[in-house]
């Protein structure tokens, strides 16, 4: 799943603590680090999906980013397994991958920004981070301050910051998107950059590699994608120099200096491919449409910070997590959690007991998307070895790029491999492998979210209930990130939209979100297995009922604009 933009600058390291309680709250008998591989079988089972993921998660695969060889050998493994079981490839040249033209865009230090006769350098003074899509053109700029924690959360007004560079300092965890002054994107009629105040020196500065290690995108934008906007990172003598102030004493509103962007960013290719494959159906005339199944092959790739103490941040994590609830988008903590989470203190030395110290800097992706991809493979196994195909034949897409702005499942989507209209419903799985107690308030045995499954078609919405119902052990769905407006916008941060957005049914099947959420410690050892063999199995039913069903699912609902931004 992708991560909700506030700020480009992540998760400050807070790694300590864990009431001792919560160590007793651990897996009775935790899975272990290493698995060796065993034979897989024609059943969606917990057995063949821990040799599945702790292959595809394992640390040799560095985090799957996309535009690197983790993500190739990651993609290789998948091609390899359809290939082993004989599905019909549907990507280019007759082979399961479908090349996404992308480039890898990093920040170069020949950047400047002239302020009167002062230069501010990259690298020392600012860095920048690139947008998605097309590179903006700048030039000379109009600087106004956005503002500081604590200050009043009521927007500027939009002249005040239109086409402007808007300097603030950094939000506050769990503050609401967009910071004080609002999204940028000249686009949208907002700032055209978004300056972020660092208390960091210019050393401090150099070493935050994350701008420099480049940003995978689309080697050219979608159509009618909107324009990316541009983030610098500040250090505070660089904002005193734009602002002519203090930025420390100055006003929410004050004007600044004008200022002159040269940015420079260095391109290179990015290997980026989605995995496409066919199961044809069994009827003569209902093959020629498909059930659409999903699941994205990408993640997020090693850190570029320090490494971490993987237990302890596990540790802190859930704590956090389960004490948050889901302290939602644009919402505080109570002063009841607040209070509790401040009272989290590390014992060191139980966790020392358990584990010597395990420094870690793969996020290994094994919930997102690893779950999803080896369930989708695991569905994959089940119809390519069961006797009786559906009628409507089965779409696999293991999209890239997920994470990178859902590029891959908008590639696929622009150019899909079987018409359009012959699509009558796509299911997509991403982050399928927790949900218990221990991951989410609500959690357990059988836990599950359903996202959009009503959103075009009340009838594909129904089929997943009936279907579920027939299960050995039912779900208990729970639909609360489904509602109109959410502010996790899961709606909006996974592959389905891209099928939605083209009036495709959808449903985006999820555990959740979890304290090791793109964290180093998003690892096959926390994953229930068992659970998530039987939300395979349930896609898996899911397209049975669909592929078999006598006419498509009717869609009574709007359909959205295929080029517009998405709509929680
Ligand atoms: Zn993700």
């Amino acid at each position: 799943m992708i991560r909700q933009i506030s700020s480009f600058i992540c998760c400050t390291a807070a790694v300590v603590a864990a009431v001792p309680a919560l160590l007793a709250a651990q897996e009775a008998a935790p899975l272990p680090l290493k698995h060796t591989p065993e034979p897989t079988s024609a059943a969606i089972s917990a057995k063949d999906l821990m040799t599945r993921l702790y292959i595809f998660a394992d640390d040799s695969m560095m985090g799957r980013e996309t535009g690197t060889r983790g993500h190739l050998m990651s993609t290789a493994y998948i091609a390899n397994e359809l290939t082993r079981l004989g599905l019909k490839p549907a990507g280019d040249n007759g082979t399961f991958f479908q090349n996404v033209p992308m480039i890898r865009r990093a920040f170069s230090e020949k950047s400047t920004i002239t302020v009167g006769e002062t230069t501010l350098r990259g690298g020392t003074d600012f860095v920048a981070s690139a947008p998605t899509g097309a590179l903006p053109s700048l030039g000379t700029v109009d600087v106004v301050f956005g503002g500081r924690p604590g200050d009043s959360t009521a927007a500027l007004a939009p002249d005040q910051i239109r086409g402007k560079l808007l300097m603030q300092y950094p939000a506050p965890r769990g503050a609401g998107r967009g910071g004080f002054g609002g999204r940028g994107g000249r686009g949208g009629g907002g700032p055209a950059i978004m300056a972020t105040i660092e208390d960091i020196t210019p050393q401090a500065l150099r070493l935050a590699e994350h701008p420099r290690e480049g940003q995978v995108t689309l080697k050219t934008p979608t159509p009618g994608s909107q324009p990316g906007f541009v983030t610098l990172t500040l250090t505070p003598s660089a904002a005193q120099t734009l602002l002519g102030a203090d930025p420390a004493a100055a006003a929410k509103g004050q004007a600044g200096k004008s200022a002159m962007l040269h940015l420079v960013f260095d391109e290179e290719p990015a290997p980026a491919r989605n995995v496409v494959a066919i199961i044809p159906g069994s009827d003569a005339k209902l093959k020629n449409e498909y059930v659409a199944l999903g699941a994205h092959n990408d993640h997020v790739g090693v850190l570029t910070t320090a490494p971490q103490d993987h237990d302890s941040l596990h540790v802190f994590r859930q704590a956090q997590f389960a004490i948050n609830g889901l302290v939602r988008r644009g919402q505080q903590a109570s002063v009841e959690q607040q209070g509790q989470l401040s009272a989290l203190h590390v014992n060191f030395d139980s966790l020392r007991k358990a584990h010597p110290v395990r420094l870690d800097s793969i996020r290994n992706g094994a919930d997102d998307d690893g779950s999803g991809s080896v369930t989708l493979l695991e569905i994959a196994e089940a119809f390519a070895k069961a006797p009786q195909k559906p009628k409507r034949s089965l779409l696999f897409v293991w999209h890239t790029g997920e994470e990178k702005g859902l590029l891959g499942s908008r590639w696929v989507t622009d150019h899909l491999p079987v018409p359009t209209d012959s699509i009558v419903a796509q299911l997509n799985m991403d982050m399928v492998g927790r949900g218990t107690a221990r991951d989410i308030p609500g959690g357990g045995d059988t836990y599950l979210q359903l996202v959009g499954s009503r959103r075009l078609s009340t009838e594909l919405g129904d089929i997943v209930e009936q279907v579920n119902k027939t299960e050995s052990k039912p779900f208990a769905f729970d639909y609360q990130f489904d509602a109109n407006g959410d502010p996790e916008n899961i709606y909006c941060r996974s592959d389905h939209y891209n099928y939605a957005r083209l009036g495709i049914p959808v449903v985006f099947f999820t555990t959740g979100l979890h304290g090791d959420y793109h964290q180093v410690t998003d690892e096959p050892q926390y994953i229930d297995y068992p659970h998530m063999a039987r939300v395979g199995q349930l896609v898996h039913d899911v397209a049975v009922t669909v592929g078999n069903l006598d006419h498509r699912p009717l869609v009574d609902k709007p359909k959205p604009d295929p080029n517009g931004r998405c709509q929680q």
